[in-house]
């Protein structure tokens, strides 16, 4: 498999695990609204929720070779752009993405 399409892979799953946490926090703070009719106890419920969510759920971006996180990259710059603005090496390593890794 080619190191972009396990970063890509990694994109995925942020965005998921955003998405899911964002979901079942709005989703607990509804029904916390409905029991206890209370915005000081939903809403930091569902925020704390949301945060745990977000950082078990998702993966963090990084480089297969030296462990570099992608946090300045933003994810549609691994996959699309034109060749000009697409990133085709680690900005840490200078690893090609279009490399084969295991
Ligand atoms: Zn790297």
């Amino acid at each position: 498999m080619k190191h972009r399409e396990h970063l890509i892979k990694a994109v995925k799953k942020e965005i998921l695990g955003w998405v899911l946490g964002a979901l079942l926090a709005f989703f607990v703070i509804e029904v916390l609204l409905f029991i206890t009719e209370s915005k000081i106890i939903a809403i930091p419920i569902g925020g704390i929720l949301f945060a745990l969510i977000y950082t078990s759920a998702a993966q963090k971006v990084k480089c297969l070779v030296c462990g570099y996180i992608y946090d300045e990259v933003p994810g549609w710059r691994i996959k699309y752009g034109t060749s000009r603005k697409r990133i085709n090496y680690c900005p840490h390593c200078g690893e090609s993405l279009d490399g084969e890794v295991n």
